[in-house]
């Protein structure tokens, strides 16, 4: 219901509503359009609930279209990636896997549209000429000496771009628009260059490749895409995109809309940064859990249903916006708080021995997997020696302080009442031992000691040894997308290796499934690391009582 809510309320949903309540369409077609140049991230997760999730409410459709125009060997890489995380998600596009590719036939027949309506020609300055007479915002464009060739010229250039005879870089096929129009890209954008690439897909059929601007509507109107959703940045080339499509007179007219782009705090989103992150070996890769990258955040546990809902919550709007980290973690600890095994697990530990415990004895105890929710129960050791955490024992304590300290009782999670006699110290005065006595007439669950502080522990002969591996925010700067020379707010802390003990009870089914180890956060097992013998875990968030600490 909230989610129907939070859709229903954005502008474009206002928009296609009101379009299929006039009629203007039967039934709406939306796209997706990655360009496969690196992983999906979380600011694409927005753009895909957005653009499936209208398609399915409007009962319309939504393509799956690889901007595949500008030809690089990395792309065959990148797609299967990309197909499976929008699967992961929860979505399916409509028929077939679509690329721009499949159109470059139909947008060069375009293009020798445009050149016999002479609305466009064959350009010969360089590139960085090119770009100096276009001007600026302050800077009226200038007209290129080769603007006013004649039709039948520009074909046979045209024709000779195409055939390979012009070198990479020496020509482009330019619109000729107006070099004086108040918006930049108007001024004669360039819609056709030289590349010789192999292209993943038509291979070396052609060595002209169209841009992003003359692909991009053309391919939305070849698929009668009703409504365009684009971001924020692609407002100016709106007019081009409307011309372009005026001019070519195709036979349906796709309308672009935008919204603004989702950024995180203290991370960035770019695909093009995070590869700098990856080729600098700041992060292990495009799925390095610090990243914000579908494929990162999924090994740090969270799940689809979570960024789903993180997603529509968050809203459409056209107001720049960076979401707290905060936010992102509402909606995982939500789920997670429901559905997570509970279980034991000591980081960092600190020696207990209980005196009066008989010397061999072991004690089995049962416990529930989780307090409210029926998810089994399972056995766990209790014997004379266990491990707690070392911040849940306090030498000089001050008056506040609820666990363990000389002299004064705590409960242990799940067991006995201790109370703490006396320490050991090695010589440089570090606690190595703690030695407490056990109540072993109080019931385990007397609510006369109900306000007793409560620390888990962990056998020290029946556990695992495991790693735990804690994930900090990504950059010092809160806005780090924002700066040239954001590297150098990279946090050498986002990630600390930590290593510990947890109970024996881990099972296979926890492998796939999250934990919580009890006081400390939400875990997910890392498969790529993980032994049966020394489990890898992934912080997911940690509990806010872990964060008192
Ligand atoms: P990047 O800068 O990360 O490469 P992009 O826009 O170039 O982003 P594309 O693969 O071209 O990435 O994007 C596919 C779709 O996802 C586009 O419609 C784009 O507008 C949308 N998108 C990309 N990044 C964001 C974001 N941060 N927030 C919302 N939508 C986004
Ligand atoms: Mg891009």
């Amino acid at each position: 219901m909230e989610k129907q809510k939070k859709i229903t309320s954005n502008f474009i949903y206002k928009i296609i509503h009101k379009d299929l309540f006039i009629n203007k369409y039967k039934y709406i077609h939306t796209r997706f359009p990655p360009e496969p140049n690196g992983y999906l991230h979380l600011g694409h997760a927005k753009s895909i609930c957005l653009n499936f999730n209208l398609a399915k409410i409007f009962k319309g459709k939504c393509n799956l279209r690889f901007d595949d125009t500008n030809p690089n060997t990395k792309h065959e890489k990148y797609i299967n990636k990309i197909k499976n995380d929008i699967l992961w998600l929860g979505f399916k596009w409509d028929g077939k896997t679509r690329y721009s590719s499949d159109y470059f036939d139909q947008i060069y027949n375009f293009a020798i549209k445009l050149i016999k309506k002479n609305l466009a020609y064959v350009e010969e300055l360089s590139l960085k000429e090119v770009r100096k007479n276009r001007g600026s915002l302050t800077r009226k464009g200038k007209q290129s000496p080769y603007r006013n060739r004649k039709i039948k010229e520009n074909l046979i250039l045209f024709e000779k771009m195409k055939n390979g005879e012009f070198k990479e870089g020496s020509a482009c096929l330019r619109a000729k628009i107006n070099m004086q129009s108040s918006c930049v890209l108007m001024r004669d954008p360039i819609l056709y260059r030289i590349r010789f690439k192999n292209h993943h897909r038509t291979k070396n059929k052609w060595c002209i490749y169209p841009t992003y601007d003359f692909s991009h509507c053309i391919s939305d109107s070849i698929e009668n895409i009703t409504h365009s959703l684009c971001t924020l940045e692609f407002q100016e080339n709106k007019k081009l995109y409307n011309w372009i499509l005026k001019k070519v007179s195709t036979d349906f007219v796709p309308k672009q809309y935008e919204f603004s782009r989702m950024n995180l705090e203290y991370s960035i989103m770019s695909k093009r940064k995070l590869k700098i992150l990856i080729e600098k070996k700041l992060v292990s890769g495009w799925n390095d859990p610090r990243i914000p990258t579908l494929a990162g955040i999924r090994r740090r546990g969270y799940t689809a249903s979570s960024i789903r809902e993180f997603c529509n919550r968050i809203g459409i709007t056209k107001q720049e916006s960076t979401i707290s980290e905060s936010m992102l973690e509402f909606f995982i600890k939500k789920e997670l708080n429901f559905n997570s095994y509970r279980l034991m697990a000591v980081i960092n530990p600190l020696l207990l021995i209980i005196e009066n415990f008989p010397d061999e004895y072991e004690e089995k105890i049962e416990i529930s997997n989780h307090p409210y929710n029926n998810m089994g129960k399972r056995t766990v050791i209790f014997n004379k020696k266990i491990y707690i955490e070392r911040s849940d024992f306090m030498e000089n304590p001050k008056l506040e302080y609820k666990r363990l300290s000389l002299g004064k009782k705590v409960k242990l999670r799940n067991s006995y009442i201790i109370k703490a006699n006396r320490i050991e110290k090695n010589k440089h005065g570090y606690i190595t031992k703690v030695y407490c006595n056990y109540y072993s007439n109080i019931k385990k669950n007397n609510y006369k000691f109900s306000k007793l502080g409560i620390i888990h522990w962990v056998s020290e002969k029946n556990n695992i040894p495991a790693e735990f591996r804690f994930y900090d925010r990504l950059f010092t700067h809160p806005n780090p997308e924002k700066l040239d020379n954001f590297l150098s707010f990279f946090n050498k802390d986002s990630l600390i290796i930590k290593h510990g003990f947890i109970e024996k009870n881990i099972k296979k089914h926890h492998i796939n499934y999250p934990v919580q180890f009890e006081r400390i956060g939400y875990f997910f097992a890392d498969k790529f690391n993980y032994k049966k013998d020394y489990p890898v875990f992934n912080l997911t968030a940690k509990l806010s009582s872990y964060l008192n600490r």
